[in-house]
């Protein structure tokens, strides 16, 4: 069977947690990474079983999250995090967080992956039009939402099989504008699929693996309900 590890799963509303399913129901091992600061939660609720019904799969067996390891995909590694991040309890509480030593963990507990899902985003003045984003606001959309794959794919590369495959999320305010998608999140999304391009001809040709990304219709997650949408 195949491996998958999908970053950006925080509760069953969003992407992730479907494509996860999607993975399961086809017989793959699934891997999480989740969102340090919405750790607590999401393991409490997993455990406590508010998220049976919905990981029921089509032949009626429930999905396995075999390990759900905490990520911050904004830090590479740990010289890249501020103490004010080091101090803060939700952060302290965890470890091995940053991209390098998530990889670096799935690579100590399973050797390798055949699956990389990027699913996450995260635009601090997503609320703000692009004509009121501060620079500060921009990069950190690029940062969470763009950077944040090539990061992973960085690291996750070289314990991925030939032949693996890898998949983002990005939306049409890429291509088109759509008011209400702000703070430099359209901007992160054009970046996201041009990289998109780019690193399917770099990983293509050094590692065998794919590199996609799906324009996705409108969904009620959390983060597309944080933005009014
Ligand atoms: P979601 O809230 O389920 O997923 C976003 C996840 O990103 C959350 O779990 C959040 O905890 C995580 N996250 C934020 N910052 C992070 C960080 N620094 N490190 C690690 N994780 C972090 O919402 P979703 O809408 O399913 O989003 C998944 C993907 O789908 C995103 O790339 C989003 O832009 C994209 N997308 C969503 C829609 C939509 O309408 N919901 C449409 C097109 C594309």
């Amino acid at each position: 069977g195949k491996r998958a590890f999908i970053a950006g799963v925080a509760d069953d509303n969003g992407y992730g947690w479907a494509i996860a399913k999607a993975l399961a129901a086809a017989g793959a091992e699934i891997l999480v990474g989740t969102w340090v600061p919405a750790l607590n939660i999401f393991e409490t609720s997993l455990r406590r079983g508010k998220f049976d019904e919905s990981r029921k799969l089509p032949d009626g067996s429930l999905m396995e999250i075999t390990k759900v390891y905490p990520l911050d995909a904004v830090f590479d590694s740990p010289e890249d995090v501020p103490d004010d991040v080091k101090a803060n309890k939700r952060y302290a509480g965890s470890s091995n967080w940053t991209v390098k030593e998530v990889a670096e963990t799935v690579k100590n507990d399973f050797g390798t992956i055949d699956i990389l899902v990027h699913s996450l985003a995260n635009g601090p003045e997503v609320k703000n039009s692009l004509l009121e984003t501060s620079r500060k606001g921009y990069l950190a959309a690029v940062s969470a939402s763009s950077y944040s794959f090539i990061s992973l794919l960085q690291h996750f590369l070289p314990i991925m099989n030939p032949g693996g495959a890898t998949i983002s999320l990005t939306y049409i305010a890429s291509e088109r504008t759509i008011p209400g998608y702000g703070g430099g999140m359209s901007s992160a999304k054009a970046a996201l699929e041009s990289d998109t391009r780019v690193l399917a001809y770099e990983a293509g040709r050094k590692g065998k693996i794919r590199v996609n990304t799906i324009s996705a219709g409108p969904l009620g997650s959390r983060a597309a309900k944080a933005i009014g949408f």
